[in-house]
């Protein structure tokens, strides 16, 4: 019988997988009735009722964990709250070591899992022997155990969830498929299903693989795919029950015990994308065919680390298909593309974990506008509208799928779908020996190479390959010069007669004053809190143009859009690919560029700050005199067309200035010498730029009140503040650090690094991190402490300094 589908929910959510379950779910937690959720089968028949059920309570950054850890949580008390059986139980988890670098990754991860609150533990192999008897532990160097880590039946899980929700007064609809989404001027404002139509005011697609479709039939990009994942289920073992999950990533598998039996499944490097020609419209608990050829070599594998099982025969091979994304991170939060419309699928394998941290989050999303604290790292604001394209996804989420077990190396990049966006200078730079990495689709040069040495990435948590040559890099931008391709900054062009008002309520800076100034600001939400970090330039009393980086380009874009009022006279324009950038950078900067302009460029004449039209060789350019590596230098904004002339014309003055090329890691290894923030690292939307330390950029004073200045205000009035940015330098030169290290003070955990790199000119490895003490962090308890940050399991003795320990005065930039 046709389901019977009233005709408007306040929310409705299309999905009734674990996902949309747990959004139900705590929706209903925060108040909210009238919530409705549609599923075109049976609950949990998509991807859910199939998963393995691992749960961990760590992920790659403190605020995932924050939500990995309240899954973990909320999945103890749920039975008892629900009464549904949910089959959670919490035995802890082993990842084993086989070899020296994997050692060193886990012992980091370790590390950071202690920095975000999670216990973990470096065992033996003799001890991992105990806790895993049937385990062949002779090439085992050592291994990590997690307490707290576990699994769950997912389907019960998912049942509780929905009973959960029912309870709270939602409604499921079982058998409704949604064939539609209608949107009315730029809003979702209802869905076409089989049952007739509802209107709402929010949609959420928790659509799971099927997430996509939906997206596409709302305009908006939410770049999954598919692919086959895959396990087996061995016959009875007579396993205990309170065995711990074990995980072999050298080996590419996982184990877990499964009613007395194990359940191995696999992460192999090269995955089968499914369903490029769409999902058959009758999948409902649907398997895939045996793929015994494509399993075996982790069969082997797993024969080898559990003899036993090549002795017991296989009871179930199970394969079903799991949407992936382009960066192995699942899409959260509001489409970019019209309001009222939110996203919560793309899960990655870990969407069972995810579950109730996502649901949570995603809830309070739309029951309170924003997030409940930073969640950049899922936010489906990142998303690149290329990446939406079928031949992109299929060609990425074939090696996603392997990276989850593959090295996590620092700095490593995709292999795959590479070349999307290229910058005018991509043919001369590949000529000069660059190496490639790739940011939001946009090749750019990360490091150069020597003549005859092939510009690859040798991978390692020690120093790579790269290390010297990223060195020579810094040391130029230092003592002579370096040229920088900035072009994949994002460049909005704002006009109109309201331009200044606009822009002065969304900027804590003051963006006022004459033309020809550019100006670092901060935008910020009601919170105070970062929401872009950015250079507002004034080219005339009506005109401006606003520089951010290519990483945040669309939430930027967005939020700006968003920010200005329906009556004001005010046009924007992205002219990101009108502009190429190159950076000039360091003390022989202005030698250089005078031998290629007529413009004054001395500190009188051109000022820091300075932004004007000058010629540069035979072209005309915007030269501002800002930098984000801390020395004197230019940033050109060259017309597309005259990018390679302008760019040959300064690498031949170049050499009898002692000119280099320089790469993105160089750029970064500047930038945190010099204590430069960067947003999604070491700022965001949960911290103040007083918290940052960038207060000496907010206007407090001038006349126009800009979003956020009362809750800063307040802060600024506070006697101490309880969280501040500091920066680090390791004592010792040799070991290095990748961000997300713990810090201690006297002992004690007190933050951790938000970003790090080595500092070639203070030799040795650098970050940025907050200090948390509830009675205040200022100058005096910085002095008083002595501090650490662990290194894969180890602590090593830092300097603290809340003033950059490169150039303090910011001398170098002003001569
Ligand atoms: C072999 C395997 C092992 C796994 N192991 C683990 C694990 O150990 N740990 C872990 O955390 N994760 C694991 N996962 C991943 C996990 O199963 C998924 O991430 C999770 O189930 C995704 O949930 P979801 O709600 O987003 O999607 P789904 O469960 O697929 O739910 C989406 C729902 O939307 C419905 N839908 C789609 N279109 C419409 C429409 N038009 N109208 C109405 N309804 C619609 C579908 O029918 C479906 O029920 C595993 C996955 C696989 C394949």
């Amino acid at each position: 019988m046709a389901p019977t589908l009233p005709t408007q929910a306040e929310i409705v959510i299309i999905g009734g997988g674990i996902v949309g379950c747990s959004v139900a779910y705590h929706l209903t937690k925060l108040g909210k009735k009238d919530v409705l959720l549609l599923e075109r089968k049976k609950l949990t028949s998509g991807t859910t009722w199939h998963a393995a059920g691992l749960v961990r309570a760590m992920l790659y950054s403190g605020n995932l964990t924050k939500l990995a850890k309240y899954t973990t949580e909320l999945y103890t008390t749920l039975e008892k709250e629900t009464g549904q059986a949910t089959g959670f139980k919490q035995n802890g988890s082993i990842s084993i070591a086989t070899n020296e670098e994997r050692w060193d990754e886990l012992r980091r991860g370790a590390s950071m899992a202690r920095a975000f609150g999670v216990p973990a533990e470096p065992i033996s192999a003799k001890k991992v022997q105990e806790l895993w008897p049937l385990m062949n532990v002779k090439d085992v160097i050592g291994a990590i155990f997690f307490a707290k880590d576990g699994q769950t039946n997912p389907a019960d899980t998912a049942m509780a969830l929905a009973k959960g929700a029912r309870q709270g007064g939602a409604r499921i609809l079982e058998d409704c498929k949604v064939m539609g989404v209608v949107v009315k001027n730029g809003r979702a404002v209802g869905l076409k299903t089989e049952a007739g139509d509802v209107s709402a005011e929010i949609v959420v697609n928790c659509a799971g693989m099927w997430g996509r479709e939906v997206g596409q039939w709302a305009g908006a990009a939410v770049p999954l795919h598919a692919c086959e994942h895959f396990y087996v289920v061995t016959e009875p073992m007579g396993v205990p029950s309170t065995l711990p999950v074990m995980r072999d990533m050298d080996a590419c598998a996982y184990y877990k015990e499964d009613a007395g039996k194990i359940l191995v499944g696999a992460f192999e490097p090269k995955a089968k994308p499914w369903g490029m020609d769409g999902i058959p419209d009758d999948f409902c608990f649907t398997e895939l065919p045996e793929d015994f050829d494509h399993f075996q070599p982790v069969l082997e594998g797993a024969i080898h680390r559990v003899p036993k099982l090549g002795e017991v025969g296989i009871r179930k091979f199970f394969n079903g298909p799991e949407s992936f994304t382009t960066d192995q991170r699942y899409l959260l939060g509001p489409a970019a593309e019209l309001e009222n419309f939110y996203v919560a699928a793309g899960f990655n394998s870990i969407g069972i974990q995810s579950a109730g941290g996502a649901g949570m989050a995603l809830a309070h999303w739309i029951a309170e506008g924003h997030p409940p604290f930073d969640l950049w790292d899922v936010d489906i604001r990142r998303v690149v509208p290329h990446q939406n394209g079928k031949a992109f996804l299929v060609d990425r989420v074939s090696e996603a799928l392997g990276l989850l077990y593959a090295m996590h190396w620092p700095y490593r990049q995709f292999a795959t779908a590479r070349g999307v966006r290229r910058t005018p200078l991509y043919e001369r730079l590949k000529a000069h020996n660059a190496c490639f990495g790739e940011v939001a689709g946009w090749e750019r040069a990360n490091w150069f190479a020597p003549d005859g040495v092939e510009p690859k990435y040798e991978y390692s948590f020690k120093r790579q390959n790269w290390f010297a040559s990223s060195g020579e890099e810094c040391r130029a931008t230092r003592n002579a010069v370096g040229l920088f391709d900035q072009s994949t900054f994002a460049k909005f062009s704002v006009r109109g007669a309201d331009a200044e008002a606009v822009l002065q309520r969304i900027c804590a800076n003051d963006v006022g004053g004459a033309p020809g100034r550019a100006v670092y600001t901060q935008w910020l939400n009601e919170r105070g809190g970062i929401e872009a970090d950015l250079t507002v330039t004034r080219l005339a009393d009506d005109a401006y143009m606003v520089v951010t980086a290519a990483a945040t380009a669309r939430r930027d874009w967005l939020w700006l859009k968003q920010h200005i009022p329906a009556d004001a006279r005010v046009a924007v324009e992205d002219v990101t690919a009108a502009f190429a950038v190159l950076g000039v950078m360091g003390p022989n900067s202005r030698a250089l560029l005078q031998t290629l302009t007529p413009a004054d460029l001395s500190n009188a004449s051109f000022p820091f700050g300075a932004s004007r039209e000058i010629e540069m060789g035979y072209a005309s350019v915007r030269a501002s005199r800002i930098s984000y590596m801390g020395e004197l230098g230019w940033e050109l904004y060259v017309p597309t067309d005259h990018a390679v002339s302008v760019f040959d014309c300064i690498l031949e003055q170049g050499s009898a200035h002692g000119l280099r090329l320089c790469g993105m890691h160089a750029m970064d290894s500047l930038r945190i010498e010099k204590a430069y923030r960067h947003w999604g690292h070491d700022i965001g939307e949960e911290d103040t730029p007083i918290e940052a330390g960038l207060g000496f950029v907010v206007a407090f004073d001038k006349k126009a009140p800009f979003i956020g200045r009362d809750a800063l205000l307040k802060q600024k009035n506070q006697p101490k503040l309880g969280k501040r940015l500091v920066q680090f330098a390791l004592e010792d030169p040799a070991p290095l650090l990748y961000h997300n290290e713990p810090i201690y003070r006297d002992g004690a955990l007190v933050g951790y690094t938000s970003s790090a790199a080595y500092g070639h000119t203070l030799g040795r490895a650098i970050a940025l991190g907050y200090v948390n003490a509830p009675d205040g962090v200022d100058q005096a308890y910085i002095d008083s402490g002595k501090f650490e940050i662990e290194v894969a399991c180890e602590r090593q003795p830092a300097r603290a300094s809340l003033r950059p320990l490169y150039d303090p005065k910011s001398l170098r930039m002003r001569v």
